[in-house]
């Protein structure tokens, strides 16, 4: 042991100064964005202490590997047996109404029938806003009028949903964290009735998290945790931020999968989150544009 110790502390002595360039500048990367700019930098370090350039791509290849593991197996969303209920929840703003558009929409080219519940009844706005998608969607609507008992809203749906034989029930919830006492309680209420009423679905609780506003949306999502049991979380305007890789925290911390994603404002731009697809489009480079690289005609 001793002999080894030795032998270790001559070789660390030996190498402090290519130890200390080394971590000097690995240190500064830390905490930075993972663009090219990072990789760019990285490999410059990699190379000035000799250590050959297959290392940078070996580091892509190890970081790759601990994202995916990180982020777990896809996760999609259950719709079976129907019809199938999914609350979205979320704070004003953080694009839960898009989302809901954006959901109905890919679940009508699935041929599934959809009803939208249009259980913000705090904002009339949000009922209209609602009302907009369903339009574009071609999904089913119930609204009540402003003020109502959201629970209410969504018994009612929950009825229409039976009775029009609806493949899922989407329910769009209030956001106002002022309030947040009443909101935890009526979002507890929501969730009770549908279950009362549709015993059998299952039942999605999505919370909708702005990817923007970072750690700020995980200090959120404890909140919403506390009132109702998540299955998963829709990360929204991921199309807008550096810091996509938020999406591993939300992961790791909350305990439940990230289940779509939001890359635009346009009705198609949602997507099932897929974890390998998601570390490949964080750490490779974009492809050259069509007509000028091999994977144009793939
Ligand atoms: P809500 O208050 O949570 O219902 O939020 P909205 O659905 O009204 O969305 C708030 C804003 O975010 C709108 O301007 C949306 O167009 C925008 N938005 C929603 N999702 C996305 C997304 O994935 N990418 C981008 N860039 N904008 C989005």
């Amino acid at each position: 042991m001793a002999k080894a110790g030795g032998w270790l502390g001559r070789v660390r002595a030996g190498l402090a100064r290519t130890r200390e360039a080394l971590s000097a500048r690995l240190d500064d990367l830390l905490g930075r964005d993972l663009d090219q700019a990072y990789y760019d930098e990285l490999e410059e370090i990699l190379l000035r202490a000799d250590l050959g350039v297959g290392t940078p791509d070996v580091a892509r290849a190890a970081l790759r590997e601990i994202l995916v593991e990180a982020l777990g197996s896809p996760a999609p969303l259950v719709l079976e047996p129907r019809p199938a209920v999914i609350l979205v929840l979320g704070v004003n703003g953080t694009g839960k109404t898009t989302t809901i558009g954006k959901l109905a929409h890919r679940l009508r080219a699935d041929s599934r029938r959809v009803l939208l519940a249009a259980a913000d009844t705090f904002r009339a706005a949000a009922a209209d806003q609602l009302e907009i998608w369903a339009g574009r969607s071609g999904a089913d609507l119930v609204r009540h009028r402003e003020g109502a008992d959201p629970a209410a809203v969504v018994y009612d749906a929950a009825q229409a949903a039976r009775a029009r034989h609806a493949d899922v029930l989407i329910v769009d919830t209030a956001g106002r964290l002022h309030t947040k006492v009443n909101l935890i309680e009526e979002l507890k209420k929501m969730d009770r009735v549908v279950r009362r009423e549709l015993p059998g679905s299952p039942v999605e609780a999505l919370l909708v998290i702005d990817a923007t506003t970072g750690q700020n949306g995980l200090a959120q999502a404890r909140e919403f945790k506390a009132a109702v049991p998540l299955t998963g979380v829709v990360l929204t305007k991921l199309d807008g931020t550096a810091r996509g890789g938020i999406v591993v925290p939300i992961t790791q911390e909350l305990g439940v999968p990230v289940k779509l994603v939001g890359l635009g404002e346009g009705i198609d731009d949602l997507e099932p989150f897929d974890p390998e697809a998601f570390a490949d489009a964080l750490l490779t480079p974009a492809a050259a544009p069509p007509g000028e690289g091999p994977r144009a005609s793939a």
